[in-house]
């Protein structure tokens, strides 16, 4: 991905004739390209990415999307573009996408994103207690995983470095 494409996705978003396609779509393309982002593994990519933000700056005014009827739905994948993109301005790692969504330590562990610790779970309960490194960046982090009624979610936060 690169910020051409990140750019053309988001215009095309509010310049597509609503009669053509159907609501969901445009929802979900603008959704789907902000998760795809959270979800690159490529740090210098994202890094690339991240220098150029001031490119998608205008896509996060309200204004921009005022004739849309999606825009709050379209907005808050925006907003979770430039907060992603602003923190690894700051920190250089993908491993802000933590803040941004709920991820599980097994399957981030899987794909080699982060190394697993310890991992503390209560059968009765189902929560999982996990601590947790960044393989890109070496933060560590303490991650709970838990029912939520609707799912399983997870919250991740960072530790101080040792
Ligand atoms: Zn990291």
């Amino acid at each position: 991905m690169n910020i051409e494409e990140l750019l053309s996705t988001l215009t095309t978003g509010n310049k597509r004739d609503i009669s053509e396609i159907s609501e969901i779509s445009e929802i979900s393309e603008i959704s789907e390209i902000s998760y795809a982002l959270l979800n690159l593994s490529d740090v210098d990519m994202l890094k690339e990415l991240a220098e150029n933000r001031y490119q998608i700056r205008s896509f996060s005014e309200p204004s921009y999307w005022s004739s849309n009827e999606n825009k709050d739905a379209i907005l808050k994948s925006i907003n979770r573009i430039v907060k992603f993109l602003d923190a690894v301005s700051i920190t250089g790692c993908r491993c802000e996408k933590y803040a941004q969504a709920s991820y599980f330590a097994h399957s981030e562990t899987k794909h080699g994103l982060i190394e697993i610790l310890t991992n503390d779970s209560d059968p009765k309960t189902r929560e999982s207690k996990i601590t947790c490194k960044c393989t890109a960046c070496g933060q560590p982090y303490s991650v709970r995983e838990f029912e939520a009624g609707f799912g399983r979610r997870s919250k991740w936060q960072k530790r101080t470095r040792p």
